[in-house]
């Protein structure tokens, strides 16, 4: 797996100055749109911004470099066809390959304030795609410097991989992505977009942006509405609910988001969520919603049995324990529902210290 311009966790951009207008950087600011609402927002995060060794910006910045390049450098604009055509890659995968090898020195160039050879840089993108493992340390290198293997691009041999999914924003897996894609070639993809702004989300949350990560994830839920591939939309209001769940002053979108969910799913999944809206309210000090949600759920799906226990649950965690144990007991004399629900029930019953004599635990 390629981790595209990580940054070293403790290291910050330090002299490296760039202008917000720069062309290239927003040329491909244009491709990563999941990044705007970061840079935007960058002053409110530590300088050392990554997001699991990532720093999208940094990359932004890279690739803009590169882009900025293409405009004037006609070595590079050559290898950059050359790599779409031979190599079959995306126009940003074959920049981010090109990008790869300019990285190996820009450490160098930033820290150590070494001049940048840009001559040796164009001879050297020759070689992306090459195998060069095989060569002799004390070869002539093969990239027409004229000196030898070992003292020119040997150092470089990692940088001249090729691979589809160059310049991809690769902030994690685990909320749209669950493995390395092995049917999407293209890095700017959406749904790398919508995996990085979960976690970027995340990162603004935990850096107590709220505000932000509220942005972001509505960002996700317009992008998931609009993608053509695979339905994401409920991922994507899914992730929203959960985030304004138990976050005070995000009630009013927790349950905008709750009905969203719930007029988009059916079965199990609408039913918990209407549990979910209807605890949600009993919790804020609204008794009556809440049973009013549990009536219409009981109404519209009545085979949802999971969905009385919850409400059971809910008369006991509103101090309404007689009544809890009225339905408990109601529900277990019932016949037809489902073994997990009778043993939660069950279970319920007995901590709430009804009677329990007339049911059995099935296991
Ligand atoms: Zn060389
Ligand atoms: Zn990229």
């Amino acid at each position: 797996m390629h981790k595209l311009f990580s940054f070293p966790k403790g290291e910050d951009l330090g002299e490296f100055s760039f202008k917000e207008d720069d062309k290239g950087f927003n040329i491909v600011l244009n491709e990563h749109p999941e990044v705007k609402t970061l840079l935007e927002r960058r002053d409110r995060y530590p300088e050392t911004l990554t997001i699991n060794g990532v720093n999208p910006i940094l990359h932004v910045l890279i690739e803009g470099v590169i882009e900025n390049q293409l405009q004037i450098e006609a070595g590079v604009q050559e290898i950059y066809f050359k790599l779409q055509k031979e190599e079959n890659l995306t126009p940003h995968a074959a920049r981010a390959c090109i990008a790869n090898v300019f990285l190996h020195d820009f450490w160098a160039v930033l820290t150590e304030h070494q001049p940048f050879d840009q001559e040796a840089f164009v001879r050297r993108l020759s070689l992306i795609g090459t195998d060069i493992s095989k060569l002799n340390r004390n070869d002539r290198c093969p990239c027409g410097s004229g000196a030898k293997f070992k003292r020119c691009c040997f150092p470089y041999a990692e940088s001249f991989s090729v691979f589809p999914l160059a310049g991809r924003m690769d902030l994690g897996y685990g909320s749209y992505i669950f493995s390395t894609p092995a049917t999407i070639e293209d890095p700017l993809d959406p749904i790398f977009q919508l995996e990085a702004r979960y976690h970027i989300a995340e990162y603004m949350d935990t850096h107590k942006d709220l505000d932000g990560a509220v942005i972001v994830l509505k960002e996700n839920i317009a992008q998931a509405e609009s993608y053509e591939g695979r339905d994401f939309t409920k991922n994507a209001w899914q992730d929203y609910m959960l985030f304004c769940q138990n976050r005070e002053q995000l009630a009013e979108e927790f349950l905008i988001a709750s009905d969203h969910l719930i007029s988009m799913t059916d079965n199990k999944e609408k039913g918990t969520i209407i549990c979910d809206k209807a605890d949600f309210l009993a919790q804020k000090g609204n008794p009556e919603s809440a049973e009013a949600e549990y009536r219409n759920l009981f109404n519209i799906m009545p085979e949802f049995y999971h969905g009385r226990y919850r409400y059971a649950l809910m008369l006991s965690n509103n101090n309404r324990e007689d009544d809890a144990i009225r339905f408990l007991t109601d529900l277990l004399t019932k016949k037809d529902y489902d073994n997990p629900t009778h043993e939660a029930a069950l279970t319920l019953l007995e901590v709430l210290g009804g009677d329990t004599s007339n049911f059995e635990f099935l296991s």
